[in-house]
């Protein structure tokens, strides 16, 4: 019996009228990291788990999230959650670290899987765009990066947005910030969630990213990991919001601020959405400056800065906020067919294909009046009418749909006047 078959729980299907938006992103990102001057790398969607799940990981997304398995008996993988750890794997595999001058600079864009529940802005299988700068240590840099994820948001077009951001300090100022975080958090922590209750073992740092917890009167009066600081990490976050100032973008310091993952040193960020419609889904990109990472795959002691992008939730802002992207593509050129004319219309189409027109052509046989209706749905700009007639003269109309001007030509001068046409309305608009 015929099932009803569905996309899985929290993935979906992207259709045309989607996927010309997503592409104009796409476009629109790329561009941009090859102004910043980062190069993509692909790296497989699946990895051994272990790439992901590093001892003592306190996140969610490692404990909770993953989509593990083993095939034929065979080593643990994981489908990627997240996209810095592939890299960063990369990064020491290719021992990029003596090939490249540093720092290394990449982006990848792709799919991201996570057992979460479901909900708007919210999937389990997801896109991220992502960079990661691997390889120096500079405030300037951690600026750079944020003001790339930042100029990808505005030249999108989205203006409700806003940067938060925060340190973490240098290990010495998060160890005695632990101290002062258990210390505070050891009366009420059994009241907690089971999570938070993992985390204060575990990582107490993230028990202010509890989404349960965050009414608890033990949330509102947490030490701030400002007074923690080291002096250099503290001069070293100054210099990261100067090189702000001088971009002239806009943050906000948040010192709740302690971003997902437990590989995070100095600078974290996140830039969310101010927009009504964000809801709790509010986060675009967040990321910030990770040390021990290329160490831990086998790599020399190196510190990467970098961020992830939701490109799902990219997209519902962008709706949101009502950008304009990719309306449907208007057609060039759309081929008729009166008569018995054979393959005439697919010929004639393919060549305007070959010299670059977007080009359709009747396959049916159909009416004059039902072929020009599809010329008007496809907004063709030029309807070339192939009838048995002219052709047994290797002739062809061609119909300037603006103009409402028709000429006959030898079939092949139909490039030529092609050409000729859309060059002079290509002059005409600029
Ligand atoms: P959240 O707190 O919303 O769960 P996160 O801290 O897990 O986010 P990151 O791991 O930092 O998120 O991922 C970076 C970005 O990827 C997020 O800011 C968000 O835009 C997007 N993202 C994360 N998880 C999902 C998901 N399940 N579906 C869609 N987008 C997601
Ligand atoms: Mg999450």
């Amino acid at each position: 019996m015929m099932e009803n078959y569905q996309t899985p729980r929290g993935t979906q299907d992207l259709l045309p009228e989607a996927t010309r938006k997503w592409q104009k992103v796409e476009d629109l990102i790329r561009n941009l990291c090859d102004v910043y001057g980062y190069e993509e790398i692909r790296t497989p969607v699946f990895e051994d788990t272990r790439v992901f799940k590093r001892e003592n990981d306190s996140s969610d997304m490692v404990n909770k999230e993953m989509y593990t398995f083993s095939v034929h008996g065979e080593d643990s993988l994981t489908l990627r959650p997240e996209g810095t750890a592939g890299v960063v794997r990369s990064f020491v595999q290719h021992k990029m670290y003596g090939r490249l001058e540093m720092p290394a600079k990449l982006y990848y864009m792709g799919e991201m899987f996570r057992y979460e529940r479901p909900q708007k802005g919210r999937y389990r299988q997801f896109n991220q765009f992502g960079i990661e700068n691997i390889g120096m240590k500079s405030p300037l840099i951690d600026a750079e990066v944020i003001a790339l994820g930042y100029s990808i948001v505005k030249a999108l077009g989205l203006s409700q947005v806003k940067v938060l951001i925060n340190t973490l300090g240098d290990d010495e100022s998060r160890a005695a910030y632990r101290g002062a975080l258990r210390e505070h958090f050891k009366d009420s922590v059994s009241e907690l969630c089971a999570d938070c209750q993992r985390r204060y073992e575990q990582n107490p740092l993230r028990l202010l990213d509890c989404k349960v917890d965050n009414e608890h009167p033990s949330m509102q009066n947490v030490p701030s990991l400002q007074q923690y600081l080291t002096p250099e990490s503290k001069a070293y976050f100054d210099q990261v919001l100067a090189a702000l100032d001088a971009l002239e973008i806009p943050y906000e310091i948040d010192d709740k601020l302690v971003r997902g993952l437990d590989y995070y040193t100095h600078t974290v960020f996140e830039v969310v959405s101010t927009h009504p419609e964000s809801g709790s889904q509010a986060t675009v990109f967040a990321g910030g400056r990770y040390d021990g990472l290329v160490e831990y795959f086998g790599g020399p002691e190196m510190s990467g800065v970098g961020f992830a992008m939701g490109l799902e939730r990219l997209m519902i802002l962008a709706e949101a906020e009502q950008v304009e992207l990719g309306e449907e593509d208007s057609l060039d050129v759309y081929v008729m067919a009166l008569g018995n004319v054979g393959t005439l219309p697919l010929a004639l189409a393919t060549e305007c294909r070959a010299a670059g027109y977007h080009t359709e052509f009747n396959i049916q046989p159909r009416s004059l009046k039902a072929q020009f209706k599809s010329v008007d749905r496809r907004k063709a700009r030029v309807a070339v009418i192939a009838g048995e007639s002219e052709a047994a003269n290797h002739q062809v109309n061609v119909k300037f749909i603006e103009q409402q001007r028709q000429i006959t030509i030898d079939q092949d001068e139909l490039v030529a006047t092609l050409d000729a046409y859309f060059q002079a309305e290509g002059e005409e608009e600029a």
